[in-house]
Parts: structure tokens; sequence; C-alpha cells
């Protein structure tokens, strides 16, 4: 599993934002049919300020970047977030199908790494 850097996805943002999330992102296969984007210094996080994942603006406009590089409908749910102290926020992106069908499993226990294929 090789980690990339992470080309900025704030292209508007202050050049010192810009320059945090080069500095803290990555992205790499996730499972045989997933795309991970982890970043430990996000700028939609507010630290300690929630009980689940709150990237909801970084989520949707992952889907609609992917998507349109893609040619394909992309899925993206975020799994990990540091607005509820986990120590990055990963973003997972899979096809609809396959993310829903994650997302199932996840419901009934499953972490997302044992629920994606
Ligand atoms: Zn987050």
């Amino acid at each position: 599993m090789n980690a990339i850097p992470l080309p900025c996805c704030l292209p508007t943002a202050p050049a010192t934002t810009r320059r945090r999330v080069l500095a803290a992102g990555a992205v790499l296969s996730l499972g045989s049919a997933a795309l991970a984007v982890d970043t430990g210094d996000w700028v939609e996080a507010e630290p300690g300020s929630a009980e689940t994942p709150m990237c909801f603006f970084t989520a949707g406009m992952l889907s609609d970047f992917l998507g349109r590089l893609s040619g394909e409908p992309v899925a993206v749910m975020e799994v990990e977030c540091r607005s509820k102290n986990d120590g990055r926020c990963r973003f997972v992106s899979a096809s609809p199908d396959t993310l829903n069908a994650a997302y199932e499993q996840m419901t009934e226990g499953k972490s997302y790494e044992e629920a994606l294929p």
C-alpha cells in the first residue's frame, strides 16, 4: 500500500492552509475497491466537538471531484474524524454500491476496514 502525496484540494484556501493540507495529506488504496484520503490536519474538523465525523462539505467536494475525474459516480464517506478526537480525518471513496454495502455492514457492527472488500 503506497501512499502518494495529496494534491491540494482547497485551491481557494489561503496559502497557509494549502501548505498545511499538502504537508499532512495522503491518498492510498484501501482494500480492493476503495481509496482513502487521509489528513491529520484538516481545516473543516473542530477537534473534540462531535461524536461522529463532521466534515460534510469535504466529503461532498471529494465525491464531486473524484466523480468528475473518473467519469463515474463516486461515493465518499468520512470514517475517522478529528472532530471526534480521531488522530486524522479519513475519507473513503468507492462506487456507490460498494460504499452502501460497506455502510450496511458497519451498521451491523463491523469496522470500515472489515466492511470494505
Ligand atoms: Zn473530519
